[in-house]
């Protein structure tokens, strides 16, 4: 029998939040069992809704959605997205500048296709959220991960950043508010990488898809108020801050030095030509988002669902004997880690399927965010305070499992 080979570009690429842990899970759904999914992100899976005013306006739009659009997306998008980043402070953007994407993770894509050759390099963090380094990987290029560490609260170090540039680093991936880690970065790190971005002539791209979502007194900087002498791309969307995941609607803002840049532009116009538009009637719901009420803030502050669910998760650590973790500022995320010394052979990916197994609750393993250690995970807090609290409980009995082996 001929086997159907896959094509080799995608033997380096890798995405294992969908993989076999998860395929797994599914199988274990169909055999009748209730599995916690705490794996993604995906805030329409537990309850929550998308702005009704938003639903409207695409539902008003749906007639003028039948029609593909321009490539880079219709302009009420395009210019709604150009007067947030202006009343952020960011100069410059126009709407030749926005680009319109099925979702993020399609730009992520587009963006590094546009720009990279064969062995150009990209300073990705680790850990990331694993698509950057996935669609340098497709593209031909090489991840050179940079570590945001857990005993810096998982902020980044410029000055390690720039001894890892090489003449081939093209670009610099910043994800802030950071997936997997809830890290918020400061003003100090994210001015670093602004300046040494400008020094070596590199581009950045900042995802900022969690921008709006903050506890406590965390501050939001947008990359693109410090950038200026070099292309700066600003991507967000609908999916994470207006409960949005199934709409598909993400866009790249340029800002900074574009001049330079207007080959490069081009050539992800053309791409964007070769996929002829994003998702139309998505598009229409982000001028209502984007100039509407940000009921996100309500679920944020204290005494909303977010911010209760992440307190479940920072009592979960505290009343843990085996846990511990760096307490997220942003997004929608713990990543919690072992304490030394405690479980000393603690593998995450064995933990997770354990946990799946015995417990039937499903997180991601922090090496699928090309951490380089083992004794990390993942969870979201988008479910409620008592089902984390439930969860943790599972997880304890799971680590005192491994202490009677
Ligand atoms: N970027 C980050 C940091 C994310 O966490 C995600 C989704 O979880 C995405 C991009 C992709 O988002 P979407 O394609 O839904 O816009």
């Amino acid at each position: 029998m001929r086997t159907i080979r896959p094509s080799s570009s995608l033997a380096n690429v890798k995405y294992e939040i969908r993989g076999d842990l998860a395929r797994r899970a599914n199988e274990m759904e169909r055999l009748g069992y209730d599995i916690v999914p705490l794996n993604i992100g995906n805030p329409g899976v537990f309850g929550f809704r998308t702005p009704e005013t938003m639903r409207l306006a695409m539902i008003e739009n749906l007639k003028a959605s039948e029609a593909y659009s321009h490539q880079k997306g219709i302009f009420p998008a395009r210019e709604a997205i150009v007067m947030q980043q202006q009343s952020r402070g960011v100069r410059g953007v126009t709407v030749d500048e926005v680009f319109m994407g099925n979702g993020v993770s399609e730009l992520i894509d587009l963006v590094l296709r546009a720009l990279l050759s064969t062995d150009d390099e990209v300073l990705v963090p680790s850990p990331d959220y694993p698509l950057w380094t996935a669609a340098v990987n497709l593209n031909r290029g090489r991840a050179v991960h940079y570590s945001c560490r857990p005993e810096n609260g998982f902020q980044p170090d410029p000055q390690e950043m720039e001894s890892l540039i090489t003449s081939r680093t093209r670009a610099i991936v910043v994800i802030n508010p950071n997936n997997p880690t809830g890290a918020v970065y400061s003003r100090a790190v994210l001015e670093g990488i602004a300046q040494l971005a400008e020094r070596h002539h590199l581009v950045v791209f900042s995802d900022e898809i969690y921008d709006q979502i903050l506890y406590d007194d965390a501050e939001f900087i947008p990359m693109a108020t410090l950038v200026q002498d070099t292309l700066c791309a600003t991507l967000s969307g609908l999916s994470k801050v207006y409960r949005a995941c199934g709409y598909r609607v993400g866009w790249a803002a340029f800002s900074g030095d574009v001049e330079p840049a207007r080959e490069y532009l081009a050539a992800l116009d053309k791409l964007s030509s070769l996929r002829l538009c994003s998702n139309v009637p998505g598009q229409w719901a982000v001028q209502t988002a984007l100039g509407g009420y940000q009921s996100i803030h309500e679920l944020t502050r204290p005494g909303g669902r977010l911010f209760q669910s992440r307190q479940a998760i920072l009592e979960g650590v505290r009343n843990s004997k085996y846990l511990q973790i760096h307490t997220p500022m942003g997004a929608i995320y713990g990543f919690v880690g072992v304490k030394e010394g405690v479980l000393p052979d603690f593998d995450d990916q064995r933990f997770a399927m354990d946990l799946l197994e015995h417990k039937h609750v499903l997180i991601a393993p922090g090496t699928s965010f090309n951490a380089p250690y083992k004794t990390h995970f993942r969870i979201t807090n988008l479910p409620d305070a008592e089902v984390i609290a439930e969860v943790f409980q599972r997880m304890e009995e799971v680590c005192d499992s491994y202490l009677s082996d």
